[in-house]
């Protein structure tokens, strides 16, 4: 039988239109959501996020702000770009889009934005909140996959998590997410050095794939009746593609996420949640 597919694009637009209605609720009362993005460089990709990032936000009444940068900029550039945007009033999210150029230290920049307009969830301070389950502004794509699990009714607890990929964008703070109590997966992160990772993964009621494999996870990977939540965004001679191979898992799988049209439009709905939510903590 073929998987149930988890459409983040629907379930992003639900999302979507709760935060324009608590845009407007913060309008209303005489105070304006803006987001300022920072990219450096010109890479394709991280343009075309940014445009994405744009577009959300103002379909929500969301002000945007973009700040660039030629590629040759010095670190001391970005950081006085981030420096400035702390100091404006109008600005009430902040991201800094990665990776930066080669030779610029990315996390430095992550680090130099005041944790208090911190959309992507990423400042260390927010890191080390979402550690300790105290209230912070969660990474987006971690919090989007959470918040699509949710929207499908996947039962969680209880349930083995196999999530492969541990950077400090998706996989780290997911497996927390994953592990919190109350949400109660039983989680394994695994990596690059986990042997026998087709056994492992076989091991997991819900596969989160955030590896950047393009089409690697096949049915061997996954057990049948699965949720499959496909990270990936590759981008390859035949388009965008996830690191699971589709077509081979989608009749293995329980639930399958799409690429595109998957956790991608998530994890905008969720930098727009950040977004929304700091403005409403700046006014209380
Ligand atoms: P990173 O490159 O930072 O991390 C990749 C992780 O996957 C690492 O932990 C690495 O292990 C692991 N890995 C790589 N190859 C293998 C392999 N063959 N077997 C097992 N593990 C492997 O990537 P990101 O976390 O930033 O992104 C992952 C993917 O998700 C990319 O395709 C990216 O484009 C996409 N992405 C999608 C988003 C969305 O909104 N849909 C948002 C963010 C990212 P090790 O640590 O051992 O090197």
């Amino acid at each position: 039988m073929s998987a149930l597919i988890l459409s983040g694009s629907t379930v992003a637009a639900a999302v979507r239109s709760e935060v324009a209605e608590r845009v407007a609720a913060l309008n209303e009362r005489g105070q304006s959501v803006g987001l300022a993005t920072v990219l450096v460089g010109d890479d394709p990709g991280s343009q075309i996020y940014v445009r994405s990032k744009h577009r959300a936000a103002e379909a929500a009444g969301i002000v945007s702000i973009d700040r660039r940068l030629p590629e040759t900029a010095s670190q001391a550039e970005v950081l006085a770009t981030i420096a400035e945007l702390n100091g404006d009033e109008r600005v009430t999210g902040m991201i800094v889009q990665l990776p930066l150029p080669d030779g610029l230290d990315g996390g430095a920049a992550v680090e130099a934005v005041d944790p208090g307009k911190d959309a992507d969830g990423l400042h260390p301070f927010n890191l080390g909140r979402l550690v300790l389950s105290r209230p912070a502004p969660l990474p987006a794509t971690p919090s989007g996959i959470m918040r699509m699990l949710e929207y499908y009714g996947i039962e969680t607890a209880g349930k083995a998590a196999v999530i492969v990929g541990r950077s400090f964008l998706v996989g780290r703070p997911l497996a927390l997410l994953l592990g919190t109590k109350g949400v109660d997966a039983t989680v394994i992160q695994a990596h690059s050095r986990t042997p026998d990772l087709a056994g492992v993964c076989r091991e997991a009621d819900i596969l989160v794939t955030a590896a950047g494999r393009p089409n690697m996870f096949d049915a061997e990977y996954v057990k049948p009746g699965a949720t499959v939540v496909d990270v990936g965004i590759n981008r390859t001679e035949e388009g965008l593609v996830g690191d699971v191979d589709f077509d081979a898992v989608v009749d293995v799988a329980g639930a399958i996420t799409p690429v595109p049209g998957g956790v991608g439009p998530m994890t905008i709905a969720s930098l727009m949640v950040n977004t929304v939510a700091l403005a409403e903590a700046k006014n209380d």
